[in-house]
Order: C-alpha cells, then structure tokens, then sequence
C-alpha cells in the first residue's frame, strides 16, 4: 500500500468545525467555506485528483452532545446526519460557484436535493472529474462520520483519507494545552489506539487498520496543504501500518 506516494483518488474527510469560525463555535461561515472549496478547486485544476468528501455536522448539531441530553439517541443521531447535508450543501455551492462539478450523495434518501449514495455511480462522478460529497453519515445512529470516511474511502477505492483539522498533525498531548507536545511525523495504527490518540473514533481507526487504508492529519486551512499531502509531501502526520517495528522483537 503506498503510504506518502501522490494519490490520485482521496477521501477528504471535513469535520463540522471546517465549516464555521473557530472564535465564533458552530454555524456556517461563509468564507471559511469558500477557502476550502477553493483549495479543493485549485488541487483538481492542478493535479486532476479524484476527490470524495465527507462532511461532519458537528458544528449544528451532534448526537452525543449536551444539547441532545434526554433526547432519544437515534433521533438525536438522526438530527446530527441531517446537520452534515446542510454542510454538504454549502460546500456543493461554493465549490461550484468556483467552477467545478459536484454531486451530493446521501445515505438517507432526500432527493429532492441530493442524489441517493450508490456506490458505482459515486465511482462514475470522480472519474468525469465531479467532487463527490457523501452526506448523511453512513444513514444510521450511533456511528460518526470519521467511520463514514473510513467507509466510503474503501468502497470508492481511494488510497488515503485526508484528515483536515485545526492543528498540524497528531501530538503525543493536546498541543494546544501542553507546549512541549511533540507532532508525530508518521505513527502506526495500533499506538494510535493503544494511546488513545485523538485521530479518529476507535471504530474508524480500526476499520483503516484492518484494510490498511492511510490516514493523513494534517491542518486544513493552511494555503496549499491539500495539493501538498496530495503530492507525498512531508506534511501533517501519517497514520499508517508500515511504521518500521524492531524485526528482533
Ligand atoms: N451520525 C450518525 N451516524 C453516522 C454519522 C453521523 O448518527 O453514520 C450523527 C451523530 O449524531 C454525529 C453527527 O451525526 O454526532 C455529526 O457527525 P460527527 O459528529 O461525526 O461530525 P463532526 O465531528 O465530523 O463534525
């Protein structure tokens, strides 16, 4: 499996905070939207990439959290899954509004806006060139849309998921509290659950590892990140299963 190799086909994976204003905490920012669809614009102009994302919803509304406190979990769930298409439907907008080809995909069936996920039709929109936006998680409660990513990246065949976030890459601390954290350049999959590292949920990251499907972290809304991750390029951190071990041991 090619770990930093350039990849042709990626799964974006767009948490709900890429879609508002850190200072600001949920919602939708119209301009933080353009910036990302304006780097995913400039890496399909550039160097052709086949691009699927997946969008969260946490910044309207997750089903886990404080504001769904007595609520049913799967309707909260389901509440969290219709947050992603709104979030879906900004980025389609402002990716188009930027000159390239969409389709909306979603795993609960609304098509009035969107079409419905199928698979080979998905696989058909990336090779015509169109950005593939997966909605509505994988359609059913208790799951998170890192799982979904994990999900469709290998149904579609990518080759990496591409882990857009507020900071450069996984720490061994929170770098945003700890100073000294330090920022792994590459790290296998089972130290990333063994120590509890905040990548990805524990299903997501297993599903990667047993498949062998590479994770990039690496931060979003620095200009040309996505092209340079795209490329091979040393940025963010590699989660991977091919991290040298000991062959003595
Ligand atoms: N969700 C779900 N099933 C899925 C995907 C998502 O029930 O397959 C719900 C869940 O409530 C979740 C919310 O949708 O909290 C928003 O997704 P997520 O929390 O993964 O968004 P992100 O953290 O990426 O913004």
């Amino acid at each position: 499996m090619p770990t930093r190799a350039p990849y042709k086909r990626v799964l974006l994976k767009l948490s709900g905070e890429a879609f508002s204003d850190p200072s600001v905490k949920g919602g939708i920012d119209p301009g933080i939207v353009r910036q990302v669809a304006r780097e995913i614009v400039e890496l399909k102009s550039s160097d052709g990439t086949e691009i699927g994302v997946v969008v969260g919803g946490g910044n309207i509304f997750r089903g886990a959290s404080p504001s769904a406190t007595g609520m049913d979990r799967s309707s909260a769930d389901h509440m969290g899954m219709l947050a992603t298409v709104i979030n879906a439907l900004a980025l389609q907008d402002a990716i188009e509004k930027a000159g390239v080809e969409t389709r909306v995909q979603t795993a609960i069936d609304m098509q009035a806006i969107a079409e419905p996920y199928i698979r080979r039709r998905a696989v058909r929109h990336l090779e015509k060139g169109r950005v593939v936006i997966f909605a509505a998680g994988l359609g059913v409660p208790y799951f998170t849309t890192d799982t979904t990513a994990a999900q469709r990246a290998l149904e579609i065949d990518a080759e990496a998921i591409l882990k857009g976030t507020g900071v450069d890459g996984v720490y061994d601390r929170d770098p945003r509290v700890d100073g000294n954290a330090q920022r792994y350049e590459e790290i296998d999959f089972l130290a990333v659950l063994n120590q509890g590292l905040k990548v990805m949920d524990a299903t997501a990251i297993s599903l990667c590892m047993d498949n062998q499907l590479p994770i990039v972290v690496f931060e979003l809304l620095r200009e040309g990140n996505i092209r340079r991750v795209v490329r091979g390029e040393p940025v963010g951190t590699l989660v991977h299963a091919d991290v040298l071990l000991d062959p003595t041991s």
